[in-house]
Order: C-alpha cells, then structure tokens, then sequence
C-alpha cells in the first residue's frame, strides 16, 4: 500500500476514508481509491483509453463511492501500487520507455495486469512487448535477446521467477519455456528452487509448488539431455579419425558441462572451441550444434509440462 498525503480524506458524502496519492490533480473530475489511496485526475483522459472505464463513467446510478467537494469517488479493488504506475504511464509519456531504458519489472507487471483489466492496449501491449523481447518464443527472438542481454527490462536476481508468477496470473504462456530454462540453468540446487531466491531487496521470490515440481523435473530431464546430445557427441557424423581432436573434444565436453549438473543447453557456438580441433571437426562443428540447439528449442516446451510452441501461442492472451 502506498500513502503519501497527510490526514485520512473523510467527509459526510465521502464514507471511505482515504489518504491522497502524489497524482492529485486539483481541477481533476474522478478520485480513484484503491487499498485506501485516493487518485484524482481526469475522467476524459481514463475513458478515452479505456472502454471499461468509460462505461464505468456512463453509467447513470451515482458513484457508491461518495464524493469529495463534489468529485465523485470511485473504489477500485485493485493494488494501489498497480494504479499509481498505471496512471502514470497515461498521464506521462516519459514514465514508461522500455525503447530507450531497461524499465522495472513491477512497473511493466502493473500495466499488464491493470491493462487487460480495463483494457488499455497501449500500455498492455508496451509492457507485453518488454517481455517478449527478454523471453522470446521463438529461437532467433532467444538469439537477439541473448546478445542484448537485458535491453528492455531491469534485471535482478529472482526476476525470472517473478515474470513466470506474473505470466501465470495474465495468461501468456508462451513465455514459459524461456523462463523455466532460464530459472532452471541459474537457479541449480532444490534449496534455490524450494525455498525460493533472495531479491535485492531481501524479500524472496518464489514459484508456487506446482511449478516448483514442473522446473525440477524439467532441469533434470533436460540436463541428462543436453549432455547426450551437446556437438561433441555427434563426433561420428564428422568423419573424424583424428585422437588429438577427440581429446580436444572430449575435454571442452567436460569443462561445458562442469560442476556436475551445470545446465547447458541452448548457448551459441563458441569460438573457444576451434583451437585442437581437426579440420572436418572445424567445418561441421558449428553446424552440428545449431541442429543440436534447433531440436533442444523446438523439445523446450516438452520440457516443462507444455503444449507445443504454436499451442502456447494460441493460447496467450491478447487484447
Ligand atoms: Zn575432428
């Protein structure tokens, strides 16, 4: 909850006491109250963006939430937290620019949850837009994120299991591979995954136990799997007979997958690999493992207890 004004607003035709938000437009017409914060600002603005609340404003019957100086109050049941970064993307342009800036991820959380409620598109599919391009379901969405790393919005530990609880809430599910992959490979031991990771902040993010199971399930699958498949265990295909290339082989085989455990499955090739190799091995190498990467990114969904991509698509939510 935030409050940010000074005494509780309370007056006979308004029954709710609230304290007012730092959005307090005094020529504003409609005061907003939610968990007890009052926002006042402009009907004409709210409605001309969102449909749900310009029905809300039509409606005939009086406000149920009384009046202060004759501005109606209306309740909303929603975060107050939420609200405020909702209004402030409308009411300010330079509040929310994933373009330019890495955003927070609560902000872009309030808008997608408060923009599918009230149906805002712009906010909804800005905020939308941060996520897909961090969590990609495609694998040359995955590529371009993996090479701006964090472009759009702010990172911090935990973030990844924040935006899959988020995800679950909104219903967009094909971001949910991207996201168990990468809680799976930084997030390693059942302690991390039970009992959740600390934020920066101290405070603890935290799956909920169904997907606690689903991610470490689909870490222990899929580590068995990328280790038996990783380019190196293609060596047969590459025509190569030479020991000191097998070795070589061998050897960064190894230290990829080193601690035991060590989730490696969808990096690109590595020029750290040439060095040692034969030439057919050089040749093949590379492509050897985009097929590997390719089939690993086409199973990912499998992984976690998914439908396939074209599935999760369909099913995201869109406005
Ligand atoms: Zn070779």
């Amino acid at each position: 909850m935030i409050a940010e004004g000074t005494a509780p607003i309370v007056s006979s035709s308004n029954p709710i006491p609230f304290r007012r938000s730092d959005i307090w437009y005094e020529d504003g017409s409609v005061i907003l109250v939610a968990e007890a914060t009052g926002f006042k600002v402009y009907k004409g603005v709210l409605a001309a963006n969102s449909e749900v609340f310009r029905d809300m404003f039509d409606l005939s019957v009086p406000s149920t939430g009384g009046s202060v100086d004759g501005c109606p109050i209306v309740l909303l049941s929603d975060d107050a937290l939420d609200v405020k970064h909702l209004l402030n993307a409308l009411l300010d342009r330079e509040f929310f620019r994933p373009m330019e800036n890495p955003q927070p991820f609560a902000v872009a959380a309030s808008l997608l949850r408060l923009g599918k409620k009230y149906a805002i598109r712009r906010v909804y599919d800005e905020a939308l837009s941060c996520l897909t391009h961090e969590f990609p379901s495609t694998l040359e969405g995955w590529e371009r994120a993996e090479s701006t790393d964090y472009s759009r919005l702010q990172y911090y530990v935990g973030l990844e299991i924040d935006v899959i609880n988020v995800v679950r809430e909104i219903n967009l599910p094909s971001l949910l591979p991207i996201l168990f992959y990468l809680c799976a490979a930084s997030y390693d031991s059942p302690t991390q995954i039970f009992r959740g990771v600390e934020r920066g902040d101290g405070s603890v993010a935290i799956l909920s136990r169904a997907d606690q199971e689903i991610l470490l399930t689909g870490r222990h699958l899929m580590v068995i799997e990328a280790h038996d498949l990783f380019w190196v265990q293609l060596s047969s295909l590459f025509n190569c007979n030479s020991a000191p290339c097998g070795q070589r082989k061998a050897l960064v085989h190894r230290e990829c997958f080193r601690p035991p455990g060590t989730l490696r499955a969808l990096c690109g090739w590595s020029e750290d690999w040439y060095p040692g190799l034969c030439d057919p091995c050089r040749l093949n190498g590379p492509h050897a493992h985009s097929v590997y990467r390719k089939y690993l990114w086409e199973s990912l969904p499998s992984f976690f207890e998914l439908p396939e991509w074209d599935t999760l698509r369909a099913q995201d939510h869109t406005l």
